[in-house]
């Protein structure tokens, strides 16, 4: 279908601008020449700087989250359009750690996601099962409803700026990741859900990324299966040289 390989790296809240824009000169050295498509979710406060240093190498930057409203009464929230002002290219929605941490819903997720399209914004759309709901068979239960709530109503030729992220909650910041064969057969699966969204020949250009302890010693098995695209990394893209070495693993034909 020529999906392009895609490499996200997630900072969470670490790293101050100026630590940002050393570390995307010294990752865009290491990477130069390579396809796969890399975007970097960094704090607000380093979009601006982070984006101007990024201009030449490719690499993409984005935020994190942002709220539904247009703008508003909301202290301390962020708008679609105030990350696009500050160079974001794209934004992170219904990472497990906002629906866990801080109670977001489907319906607040869903809200995001179609105020960051509609902002043009390209939205990064995670999911995923807990331990215990994997243990009581639910996996996919969960992915569907997680799916088909955040992506219903899309306005049309917007999924083109979706991009999936398959991230089963146990395996985030754990050090377990999904075996390969299991990854895979949750990516078929959510593949399978957004065919149902958006019909087989749309949705195949959707990209699903899988996330959960990725480090540059899984990677390569991981990318390697037919339903999966890249990796969305968390902690190992903290430092610059795991990242890069990351991304190497993903080079090479789909
Ligand atoms: C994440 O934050 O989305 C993530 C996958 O984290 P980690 O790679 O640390 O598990």
């Amino acid at each position: 279908m020529g999906r392009d390989r895609i490499v996200i790296g997630n900072w969470k809240m670490y790293k101050t601008s100026r630590e940002a824009a050393d570390y995307i000169e010294h990752l865009a050295k290491k990477i130069e020449g390579c396809s796969t498509r890399v975007y970097l979710a960094v704090p607000y406060t380093s979009i601006a700087s982070a984006s101007n240093t990024a201009k030449q190498s490719g690499i993409l930057i984005g935020a994190q989250n942002m709220n539904d409203a247009r703008d508003g009464a909301f202290t301390g929230e962020i708008a679609a359009m105030m990350l696009k002002e500050a160079g974001a290219d794209f934004v992170i929605l219904g990472h497990s750690e906002r629906r866990r941490i801080f109670n977001e819903s489907d319906e607040f997720i869903h809200r995001k996601v179609i105020r960051a399209l509609s902002d043009d914004l390209q939205t990064v759309l995670c999911v995923g099962e807990t331990g215990a709901e994997r243990e009581e068979g639910k996996t996919e239960e969960v992915l569907l409803r997680q799916i088909e709530s955040a992506l219903q109503d899309v306005p049309d030729k917007a999924h083109e700026k979706v991009i999936l992220a398959y991230e089963p909650v146990w395996a985030i910041g754990t050090g377990k990741t999904a075996t390969a064969q299991a990854a895979q057969e949750a990516h078929a699966y959510c593949r399978k859900c957004l065919e149902q969204i958006f019909g087989k020949r749309k949705s195949g250009h959707i990209s699903i990324l899988y996330g959960g302890s990725v480090n540059p010693d899984k990677v390569k098995e991981i990318v390697k299966q037919k339903d999966i695209d890249g990796v969305l990394v968390g902690g190992a893209s903290l430092d610059p040289d795991t990242l890069a070495a990351i991304i190497h693993q993903c080079e090479g034909k789909r």
